[in-house]
Order: structure tokens, then C-alpha cells, then sequence
């Protein structure tokens, strides 16, 4: 009857305590949760759901009842302030729980601009939470201008939708090319010109000096001296993982909070999996900012608790929807040399190559190639990039050789 206590209820979260029912765990589950909401899914928060798609309980992960049918005490609306390791209990809201087992699964935050630049003003948001989209959602109609700053994927999507309702939008980044961080130049072109078919002004290698503005925003100043109207600011600059509970608790610390291979931090009574841990991966650390992570890492930590001693072997997985346009990603490109191109105009991928290893794969509408690559990818295979290049091979037969 060991107690599992879970902080954050968000993906991973929801995650871990559906899978140590789906084990037999019959003992008491406790999630807890900072927003009212039950937990619920993020990625269409910048897409669907911010164009006004999608209602709210499509975006729950499971619905309400399924918490108390399933025994586990959901509790929203309710911060955590504490750990306390030597007695084994946490402080959420007025309420001292006990512990076995703690995961912390708080996921991360969104950074923001600093007020003295205008940060605080209305008309100015993050995108992370419904609460977020909800605030922000009023102010993207027709003809107004929208100023995106940062050029990842929350950004980008967030101009895919201010176009497709009619706004004028500028996205503005700070490096030498969108999406600098997660890939490759021919992915950047790929998606600027995608932006710019749409009417999107995006502006590479400028920054922010500051937004201006009284009751609201109503402009910017940029970091070349140019000024514009600003309507609407939705700044996409990172996120940060969110171990301010984790520190105050004693627990190691390194870019996220620290977990061996099994997902146990310094304390081996408690874990962590998400947005807010960093694990062993390939003879460094990692910390992984995908759905697909929380959920695998999550997983394995609830058949870590219930006993399996199973390593975390992450196979990194992400997707981005812009207009019409889907792409999958597979696998992880840090450290590739070069690039094999498959297809063009609409429809391509971008094999990352370190030498003859094939390294991960950005597949734009084209499910197949971002099938075979990701396959291709956890079974070690790495194919001749000849035959990646030429359109006309079939990519099917790759997986059997
Ligand atoms: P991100 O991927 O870190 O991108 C932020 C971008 O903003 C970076 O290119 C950054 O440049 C730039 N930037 C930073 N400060 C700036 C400034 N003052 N002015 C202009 N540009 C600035 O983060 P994100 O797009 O905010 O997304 C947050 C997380 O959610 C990421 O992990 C992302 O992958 C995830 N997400 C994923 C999806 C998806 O998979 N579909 C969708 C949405 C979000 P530097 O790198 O030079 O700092």
C-alpha cells in the first residue's frame, strides 16, 4: 500500500499515474495541480484551440471521472509550497500529505520580457497554459497587428494563426534564422518561405529594445531602430524547467532537476520525468521539451516505482502544425555534419547525417519518410544517403535490410 504522491499535473503527470493503475498499483495515487483545470493537453493550445477549433474538454487527456473511478485524488487549483524529505510529506495548499513515492513532474515556464521593456503590459502574452490562450484569444481579430517575438515553434505557430485570421503579423528573431536552436538551415527556409507565402514579415537576426505603450501595448521598438504598431505581443523566447520546489527541497540540480537512468533524483525516494528533468543520455545529460517525452519518461518511471529497474531509453519524437503544413520530427540532430534532401517545393524531409549516421529526420507532409526515418532511427540503421536523395526509391524497404 505504498502512497504515490505526483506535483504536476500536467502530460507527464497524467501520464504516470493512468500507467500505475494500468500496472495494478492498487495503493493511494495523489496528483496535484497548480491550474483549476484536470489535466489537459498543451499543443493545441497555440494551434486549434487559439483559432477557435477546438472546445475545452477536447483538450482534456482523460475525462473528469476518470480520476475517481480510478481512485487516484485529483487535486486541482492547488500549489504546492514544500517538500519535506526527512518526514516524507508535501504542503499542498492547507494540506500535509504523506509520501512513499514523490514524483515531481512540474514541467517548465515560459520565459518572459522584463517589464523595465515593456513585458507587463496588457496585450502582451505567453503561450502555455488555457489560461494564457484564454486572455489572449479576444485580441486576435481580423486587421489588427500582431508582433510575434522569437522564432521556435511556439512562436511560428502562433504566426500561423494571427495570418490565418487575418491579422498583420511580424515575427521578429533574435538569431540568424528561425528555429536556429532546433534545426537546420534547409528547415528554416523551408518554414520562412512557408510564413512568407502567408504574408508573414519575418525579420531574422532582431531583437526586441521595447514594447511601448499606456493601458496596452500599442508599439515597438526594435533592436535596428525601427519602430512599428503592435496590437497584440506574444513573445515564444524558451521556456525554463520549473525546479524552484525541487531546490528549495535540497534536491540536485543540473539544467532541470537531476535523475539517474531509472528517473530517481538525489533523494531515492523521490523522481522526476517531463519538461523538468534532466536524465543520462548517450554519456552527457539531456533534458527534453516534448509531449512524447513526458509520456515515455513518465511510463517508465511508474514501472520504476512498482519495481522494473528499467532504464530510460528516450527516442525523441516532435511535430508542428503551420497552415496546411505537417512536420514530424525523429530523432535528435545534435552534432550532425550534413544534410541529404528528399523531395522539394511542399513536400520534403531533411535527413541529419553525422558522418554515415543517420541522426534524425525533419519530415514535411511526408508521413513515410518520417515513419521509415524514426524507425530507421531507434533500430541503428543508417541508410545510403543516395537512396534517401532520390525521390523515386521507395523508403519501405530500407527497414528490412
Ligand atoms: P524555443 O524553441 O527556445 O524558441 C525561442 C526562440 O526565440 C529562439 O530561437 C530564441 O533565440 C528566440 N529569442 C529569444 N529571445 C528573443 C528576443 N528577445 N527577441 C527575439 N527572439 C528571441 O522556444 P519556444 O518556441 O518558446 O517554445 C517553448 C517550448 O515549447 C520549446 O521546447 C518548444 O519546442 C515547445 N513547443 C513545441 C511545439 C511543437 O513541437 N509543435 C510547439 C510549441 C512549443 P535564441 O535561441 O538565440 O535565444
Amino acid at each position: 500500500m505504498q502512497r504515490i504522491v505526483v506535483i504536476g499535473a500536467g502530460q507527464a503527470g497524467a501520464s504516470l499515474v493512468a500507467k500505475l493503475r494500468n500496472m495494478g498499483h492498487d495503493g493511494p495515487i495523489t496528483l496535484i495541480g497548480e491550474e483549476p483545470q484536470p489535466p489537459y493537453q498543451r499543443p493545441p493550445l497555440s494551434k486549434g484551440y487559439l483559432l477557435g477549433d477546438m472546445v475545452l474538454e477536447r483538450l482534456f487527456l482523460r475525462p473528469e471521472e476518470f480520476y475517481a473511478e480510478n481512485n487516484i485524488s485529483l487535486k486541482t487549483g492547488t500549489p504546492v509550497t514544500a517538500i519535506d524529505r526527512a518526514n516524507k510529506t508535501v504542503t499542498a495548499g492547507d494540506e500535509l500529505l504523506n509520501y512513499d513515492h514523490l514524483v515531481l513532474t512540474t514541467g517548465s515556464a515560459p520565459r518572459t520580457l522584463p517589464a523595465a521593456i515593456g513585458g507587463d503590459l496588457p496585450g502582451v502574452f505567453t503561450v502555455r497554459t488555457l489560461a494564457d490562450v484564454d486572455a489572449m484569444a479576444p485580441e486576435f481579430t481580423q486587421g489588427r497587428n500582431a508582433l510575434i517575438i522569437g522564432g521556435g515553434y511556439i512562436g511560428l505557430e502562433a504566426a500561423a494563426v494571427a495570418s490565418k485570421l487575418g491579422m498583420n503579423v511580424t515575427l521578429i528573431e533574435m538569431a540568424d534564422r528561425i528555429l536556429q536552436r532546433v534545426a537546420a538551415p534547409e528547415t528554416s527556409d523551408y518554414f520562412r518561405e512557408l510564413h512568407r507565402a502567408h504574408g508573414v514579415d519575418t525579420r531574422e537576426n532582431i531583437g526586441l529594445e521595447r514594447l511601448t505603450g499606456g493601458d496596452h501595448v500599442t508599439g515597438a521598438i526594435l533592436s535596428d531602430g525601427s519602430e512599428l504598431p503592435v496590437d497584440v505581443a506574444i513573445v515564444g523566447i524558451g521556456i525554463t524547467p520549473s525546479t524552484a520546489l525541487a531546490e528549495s527541497a535540497g534536491l540536485d540540480i543540473e539544467n532541470g532537476i537531476k535523475t539517474d537512468a531509472f528517473g530517481r533524483t538525489s533523494d531515492a525516494s523521490i523522481w522526476a520525468a517531463g519538461d523538468c528533468a534532466s536524465f543520462p543520455h548517450k554519456g552527457g545529460r539531456i533534458r527534453l521539451e516534448s509531449v512524447g517525452n513526458a509520456i515515455d519518461q513518465a511510463e517508465c518511471v511508474a514501472e520504476n516505482i512498482l519495481g522494473a529497474n528499467k532504464e530510460y531509453q528516450a527516442k525523441p519524437w516532435f511535430w508542428s502544425d503551420q497552415y496546411d503544413t505537417k512536420l514530424q520530427i525523429a530523432g535528435l540532430n545534435t552534432g550532425y555534419d550534413r544534410i541529404v534532401t528528399r523531395g522539394s517545393g511542399s513536400d520534403a524531409s531533411f535527413w541529419y547525417y553525422q558522418g554515415d549516421k543517420l541522426l534524425a529526420v525533419d519530415a514535411m507532409n511526408d508521413p513515410r519518410a518520417y515513419m521509415v526515418g524514426k524507425r530507421l532511427i531507434e533500430a541503428g540503421k543508417s541508410p545510403d544517403p543516395t537512396v534517401i536523395a532520390d525521390v523515386t526509391a521507395d523508403l519501405k524497404p530500407l527497414l528490412r535490410a
